[in-house]
């Protein structure tokens, strides 16, 4: 065998020429002993690739490639970058190839040429295949951007890793990044043929793991791991994160490829070391595993070979029950930050399990592994019991190899992870301009500014007469062609920092040795040191940013000089507020970015480290003044590193500290990169400026048109206006007396108040503005020369609304202080409240505390009432407008305006009427809206019209306050309801949205109580996505909500196959007939533009351009089953059937739930039997029973507009005759039916046909992943093999419906692995319902899906106690009067009036028949509780055969039965000795 001892280019440009293995003269061989990895990687990359790129070092050099590879037929392209090059470039250069490979070793130079690139280069299938010499530091930087990253330790692994790597950027199209280790290895090694590789590459992927690799636990170590599961290749990921999952079955897919080919098992997690069978300590291993031999006592050695996509579930499974202690190693020996890479996602994983007992996590670094003993690992495992930190095993490299950090007094340690960074990234041509080591020489002034920013300038001068000085050698100076050739070389890559470097090195001894009498020689020799191109860098802290113009970091940013400036700002978010109370901090970032040319970016390295290296290359790159702002919040120097990533994170996903890129180099570029998903507000502002938007529309027209086109023409238009009309205003008010109207308002009434208020202060001439409370300050008041005129709302007991809680705080906290800061203020308070919201009069306090309380505290801080405290009542005969018609007048008194005469019609309010049929068929500026990315919401009438696209604009209301507190606008996520008629829906759908929750929601998704499935927390960029991934799941969310008919629901009946498949197939027919037609869904949603453009315009028969009054429901049920509650629905069809045979339905009209507390216009009714029509005649009568809504309900007022308001407004006689007229026939008279019952039919049960159906219990609808309750990941291994269909139940529960007897056994064993076959649930709880709430709903007032269970809980133990413990008794709940789990058909139900507080409703009828009645106008758990408990035993006594619950508190007397929903007030409040004693 020849011997090579040298590879340098020539060896790969022969390759290029001439075909492997031909080298000019030499020959390219196997050198025994050194290297073998490479050449398993440069095998592989070679076969498998169409461009191979290469850098290698040039020492210790041997071939990548063993001689075999002259043999093969398969030539790529090779292109050799030489060592320190920049083979990203070349990789994006030549990216048109099937597969890419780039053969390198993983230094820091490499992968900083590499970071630029490496978001374009993930997206490519390439495989990185970078040597590494036992530190991973380097290499793991680029971890992050890449969605595979293999690990080989062997040889034998770099071989068929490198297969497996190719497989997957071939099938994926994604980068893989493998890692492999070279050194000296004697392993022999199995190559696979030259001629498979292609054919491997191509193959199909196989649908199932080839038999050995099922046979060789390839998931699992011992397959039992910490969450119990086996470990089989099917496994569950159990990842929330569903990209992950995703990339790691394409990992799994690609491994059953590479295991068929080289029979050869692969697993991403081995056991290395001989185990022991119940180990108590796992090292888990990130590198190169130690090399001792000696079995070590209850101590496993597992090494990781998949590094990403690495879900917890893997690892949880790699960790066996018996182990109290991991130990996590990872090669990272020169890692700057405290935490390493992997070992919070294995701290996190362990956390995660479902263990009662978890074992402890250590970090530990490992060092080089050849030099480990057992005895090491032994002292290691004792110092981690022992609480030894940190921990390290092996020795390490010499500390002298890592580049030396100049040495300064004191550097902060923290601030040492970015100066860190930077010394490894700039390794050698670093120059911190005022580093402390200075002082000693130079003053304490060195560490200044200024005297930095002087270093600077003399710096480049100084290089810029060493190029002058060069130029001129050059010009006229005797040198040899060698000595030309050398220097011009350097000037063209003087910038280049390492061809600079090495270039320089030549040119000094070469001028030297070249004894040329020329000054110039003399002149470069002096300024030798500046040959090398540097990176300088000015270090500050946030203390500059009090006063840019004094900090001298002004003058950095004026310069124009090449100079980087780093900013740290150390101020933790927590303590932001208290930092600077009396200085305003600027934002540097703005600052900078405000002068134009500056490359600024905003970092922080315990939330992106890759974004930190990405920043930093990029600001040393860039030709004039960086600013790179990095995060680092610590409050005390010993601040644990946990604490600094706590503060980190928060700050980040607040929008405090938004991490992004502005470089204004890249024209034609992307300018402006947002690394995290928050901006904050003046940021917002500074990218929504117009001298901005300009520049980014010089610069890349697209972004801009994101900024400012996504607002919409006719924003922009409104802008244009209001701008006008503020200056108009201006002008025409500068002598008008001056009114400030500030409010506060939940529900938005108490705006539309002030609003009108406003508008008529205009009117008489007053100058007037109007703010919500919280966005004035006590400060800000008391400059107020006007009156002030306060509205406000009240929230649940006496609260002041959200947009009022700041101020009503401050305005509280210095009353408390006694101060008078409002002294001269001239103010009047209208409160807005119901009084009869809280009818105890231990409560009557809570009516308008709101207004009350700042009333009299406006007085208390001095100022002074000019009008006396307005109340507007809702119980009054004109609701609030009573007691406001007599507090406005005395407004305009005070303000002297009472004799203006108003002549201009005040202008009409914008009702949602208004905003129909503005909106061309719902289109809106919802299109516009949705390209806004300045803000997560849409605009307030969008958020109305997304209703009928079957979206709801929400937040998150458990952190609004703390938003609000932050300054940041509420986090605004999005409800998506799927229009499923029925609520059947195939196998592949259910596995659709599992889906979708996962990768566009909360992970989590809801049946509800119209038979389909609803989407929470759902962010605005994720919405078309979402929605165009339910389309492709052929289903679609039009109509879903809105002023339209809702999803048809029809009953699941499992047994009756025949009767179901009629009534399901009339349900869609129904469903489909009543559809809007117009295109806006599929023009905003799946971007199908209008063929005809905008001549072609929508029409819609049956809604019109105004659509409905109302919202329009309508169910099919089956008796005895009145699953579906047909009464509380505006239209119902009773199934008739005769003989076995559906001949028609009796139809009912004007059910509905909805009420609003206190307003006794409002009220649920039931809904009446219109008579009897065919199966045929079914969608017109739906029809026209809508249209005579359409035309008679009520517009003018939402909360009266449903139609069970205008039947009874007509009179049923006189509506059924105008439907009738409408059909052109009558309707025959209702034939018998009978329900019995309204709740779910739970277990097993066989249809006609011979399938089988499961009805299971899913408390409330929610179908997540809980502690014993994998209940989605089950439903999601059911729909793998299930083979029938899925029926979602109007009572939130799933049939796993249609089973085939040859599944039955396979769906069974699911259903019990999971423990979804319990039914062993009381009889309460089986016939319970709750709607949402609390967090999401933006309407709720107590909690409900959330709590229910919990009341349940206590109210069961009652029933058990009793005797009642399989008995139903439908108990239901709602936070708010709306009533979307139908509460006021309920036997017992809870309807929230404020949190912890709710109405008590009891007596209805048990199939749904009868509504109940108010029991308890406010009641709280305790007294819940009280209630029940003697009412259930007198219940469990008394009651007759066979009698419901809601029967027997009537009989009993506890409450009066209600027979009508118009009289559903009477009697309220119990009966006889149970009425409640204020009612
Ligand atoms: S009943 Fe009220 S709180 Fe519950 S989901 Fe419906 S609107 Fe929201």
């Amino acid at each position: 065998m020849d011997s090579v001892d040298l590879v340098d280019l020539d060896f790969f440009g022969a390759i290029v020429e001439g075909g492997a293995g031909v080298v000019r003269g030499r020959r390219a061989s196997v050198c025994e002993g050194v290297g073998v990895d490479w050449r398993m990687g440069g095998l592989v990359a070679y076969l498998a690739s169409d461009v191979l790129v290469i850098s290698l070092p040039p020492f210790p050099a041997v071939s990548p490639f063993p001689d075999s590879l002259s043999a093969s037929r398969h030539r790529p392209t090779v292109l050799p970058v030489p060592h320190g090059g920049d083979p990203g470039s070349t990789l994006l250069r030549n990216r048109a190839g099937s597969v890419l490979s780039c053969l390198a070793l993983a230094d820091s130079q490499l992968v900083t040429r590499l970071v630029p690139h490496i978001t374009e280069l993930s997206s490519l299938p390439l495989v990185l295949h970078l040597a590494v010499r036992d530190d991973l530091s380097d290499v793991l930087i680029l971890r992050p951007s890449i969605p595979f990253v293999l690990h080989s330790s062997t040889a034998q692994q770099a071989h068929d890793n490198a297969l497996l790597a190719s497989r997957l950027a071939r099938t994926e199209k994604k980068a893989v990044l493998h890692i492999f280790h070279v050194g000296e290895s004697t392993d022999s090694v199995q190559e696979v043929e030259e001629g498979k590789v292609q054919p491997f590459l191509l193959q199909e992927v196989p649908r199932s793991p080839p038999r050995s690799l099922i046979n060789g636990h390839p998931n699992g170590v011992n397959g039992h791991g910490l969450n119990g599961a086996n470990g089989h290749s099917d496994d569950v990921l159990e990842s929330s994160d569903s990209i992950t999952n995703e990339l790691y079955k394409a990992y799994e897919a690609a491994t059953w490829s590479t295991v068929a080919l080289t029979r050869r098992p692969v697993r991403p997690i081995a056991p290395h070391s001989s185990s022991a069978t119940s180990p108590h300590t796992i090292l888990l291993t990130f590198g190169r595993p130690p090399a001792f031999s000696d079995p070590l006592e209850g101590v496993s050695v597992l090494a990781v070979s998949l590094f990403s996509p690495l879900p917890p579930a893997k690892i949880l499974r790699a960790i066996p029950p018996s182990a109290t202690r991991v130990i996590v190693l990872e090669q990272v020996q020169k890692w700057p930050v405290k935490f390493t890479p992997f070992f919070l996602e294995v701290a996190s994983a362990v956390q995660s399990a479902d263990a009662e007992t978890k074992p402890t996590v250590h970090p530990s670094v490992l060092g080089l592994p050849d030099t480990i003993k057992s005895v090491d690992v032994l002292k290691l495992v004792q110092q981690a019991s022992s609480g030894v930190s940190p921990l390290h095993l092996g020795s390490f490299e010499d500390d002298s190899q890592t580049p030396a950090l100049p040495e300064v007094p004191h550097v902060p340690k923290h601030e040492q992870s970015y100066t860190k960074i930077l010394a490894r990234l700039f390794d050698g041509r670093l120059e911190i301009e005022n580093s402390p080591f200075l002082v000693a020489a130079q003053g304490s002034a060195a560490t200044t500014p200024e005297f930095a920013l002087g270093r600077v300038r003399g710096e480049l001068e100084e290089r810029a007469a060493l190029v002058r000085a060069v130029q001129a050698l050059l010009d006229h100076g005797d040198v040899t062609a060698e000595l030309h050739a050398l220097l011009t070389r350097w000037l063209l890559a003087r910038d280049d920092p390492v061809k600079s470097r090495a270039l320089g090195a030549e040119i000094v001894p070469a001028l030297e040795d070249a004894n040329v009498e020329d000054p110039a020689v003399a002149r470069i020799l002096m300024l030798r040191h500046h040959l090398p191109a540097r990176s300088r860098w000015i270090i500050g802290s946030d203390a500059w940013a009090y006063d840019l113009g004094a900090s001298g970091l002004h003058h950095a940013i004026a310069s124009g000089l090449d100079v980087n400036v780093l900013v740290v700002d150390s101020t933790p978010y927590s303590a932001r507020a208290r930092a600077d109370p009396a200085r305003r901090k600027q934002d540097v970032g703005l600052y900078a970015m405000n002068h134009g040319d500056v490359y600024v970016a905003s970092v922080a390295v315990y939330s992106s480290y890759a974004q930190v290296l990405q920043a930093l290359v990029e600001a040393d790159r860039f030709k004039g003044p960086s600013v790179v702002l990095a995060y680092l919040p610590y409050a005390r120097e010993d601040a644990p590193a946990l604490e600094v990533l706590k503060e980190t994170k928060m700050a980040v996903d607040a929008g405090y500290w938004p991490l992004y890129r502005w470089d204004p180099s890249k024209e034609g570029e992307e300018v402006f990169k947002l690394d995290s998903d928050a901006v904050k507000n003046d940021l917002q502002a500074f990218l929504d400026r117009q001298n901005h938007i300009s520049q980014l529309v010089r610069s890349r027209p697209e972004l801009a048109s994101e900024l400012v086109g996504s607002l919409g023409e006719s924003v922009k238009e409104a802008r244009r206006r209001k701008a006008q009309k503020a200056y108009e205003d201006l002008l025409g008010s500068i002598d008008a007396p001056p009114l400030l109207v500030l409010y506060a308002s939940d529900g938005g009434k108490a705006e539309k108040v002030a609003k009108r208020l406003a508008g008529r202060g205009k009117a008489r001439g007053l100058s007037v503005d109007v703010k919500t409370m919280d966005s004035v300050t006590l400060e800000d008041l008391a400059k107020e020369e006007g009156v002030v005129a306060f509205v406000t709302s009240v929230a649940g007991q006496g609260e002041f609304p959200q947009n009022g809680r700041t101020f009503a705080k401050a305005v509280h906290a210095a009353a408390t202080r006694a101060e008078k800061p409002l002294r001269g203020l001239k103010f009047s308070v209208f409160g807005m409240g119901d009084s009869h919201y809280w009818p105890r009069p231990e409560d009557a306090h809570y009516y308008n505390k709101a207004g009350k309380d700042l009333d009299a505290r406006l007085e208390q801080l001095g100022a002074e009432r000019v009008v006396q405290l307005g109340l507007g009542d809702d119980q009054d005969a004109d609701g609030p407008e009573t007691g406001y018609k007599v507090w406005e007048p005395l407004l305009w008194k005070a303000l002297g305006v009472d004799a203006v005469e108003v002549s201009e019609a005040e202008p009409e309010p914008i009702t949602n009427e208004h905003i129909k049929v503005a909106s061309n068929y719902l289109r809106g500026t919802i299109a516009e809206g949705l390209e806004d990315n300045t803000t997560g919401a849409l605009s307030p009438a969008d958020t109305q019209l997304t209703k009928f696209h079957g979206i709801y604009q929400q937040d998150d209301r458990d952190i609004r306050d703390e938003r609000q507190a932050q300054g940041v606008e509420p986090a605004y996520q999005f409800m998506i309801r799927v229009r499923m008629p029925g609520g059947v829906c195939r196998p592949d759908q259910w596995l659709r949205m599992d889906q979708i929750a996962d990768e566009h929601g909360n992970g989590t998704f809801k049946i509800t109580t119209r038979q389909t499935f609803q989407f929470h927390g759902v962010i605005k960029r994720h919405l078309k996505p979402a929605i165009q991934d339910i389309n492709r799941s052929l289903l679609d969310t039009l109509a879903a909500c809105g002023d339209v008919n809702r999803n048809v629901l029809c009953s699941a009946i499992p047994s009756l196959s025949k009767l179901h498949a009629e009534i399901y197939e009339f349900a869609k027919g129904v469903s489909e007939h009543l559809l809007p037609r117009t295109t806006a869904y599929h023009e905003i949603w799946l971007d199908k533009k209008l063929v005809a453009g905008d001549s072609l315009k929508d029409v819609e028969p049956l809604y019109g351009e105004f659509y409905l009054p109302r919202k329009f429901k309508v169910a099919v049920a089956v008796p005895p089953t009145n699953d579906v509650d047909i009464f509380a629905n505006d239209v119902g069809f009773i199934a008739i059937v005769e003989k076995g045979h559906l001949v028609g339905f009796n139809v009912t009209a004007g059910g509905g739930m909805g009420v609003t507390h206190g307003n006794k216009k409002t009220y649920p009714r039931t809904a009446d039997v219109l008579g009897f029509c065919t199966v045929e005649q079914g969608k017109a009568v739906a029809e026209k029973i809508m249209l005579v809504q359409r035309d008679n309900g009520n517009r003018a007022d939402r909360k009266n507009a449903r139609l069970k308001y205008t039947i009874d407004r007509m009179g049923l006689e006189t509506f059924k005759s105008e439907v009738e007229k409408l059909l052109g026939w009558k309707l025959e008279p209702a034939r018998p039916y009978s329900f019995d019952r309204n709740i779910d039919d739970f277990g097993w049960a066989t249809g006609e046909d011979g399938k089988h159906h499961f009805t299971m219990f899913i408390e409330n609808g929610r179908i997540q992943d809980e502690p014993g309750r994998d209940f989605k990941t089950g439903l999601r291994e059911i729909a793998k093999i299930h083979k029938g269909t899925f029926r979602l139940t109007a009572n939130q529960h799933v049939v796993i419906s249609d089973i085939p007897s040859s599944e039955l056994a396979k769906i069974k064993e699911l259903l019990a692995q999971y423990k979804m076959d319990n039914l062993s649930q009381t009889g309460l709880r089986l016939s319970s319902s709750a709607c949402v709430a609390f967090p999401t709903c933006g309407l709720a007032m107590a909690e409900s899906e959330r709590y229910l269970p919990v009341l349940i809980d206590k109210v069961e133990k009652i029933c058990e106690e009793n005797g009642l413990r399989n008995d139903s008794i439908v108990m239901r709940m709602t936070g708010c009067p709306n009533g979307c789990a139908r509460p006021y058909l309920a036997e017992i139900a809870f309807v929230g009036k404020a949190p912890g507080t709710y109405l008590m409703l009891l007596g209805g009828g048990y199939y749904g028949q009868r509504l109940n009645k108010i029991y308890r106008e406010s009641v709280t758990e305790p007294e819940i509780l009280a209630i029940l408990k003697p009412m259930i035993k007198h219940y469990a006594l008394e009651r007759l055969e066979g009698e419901r619950f809601g029967d027997f508190v009537i009989r009993a007397g506890y409450i009066a039965p209600t027979t009508s929903g118009k009289e559903w007030y009477d009697r309220m409040g119990g009966e006889g000795e149970h009425r409640e004693v204020s009612a």
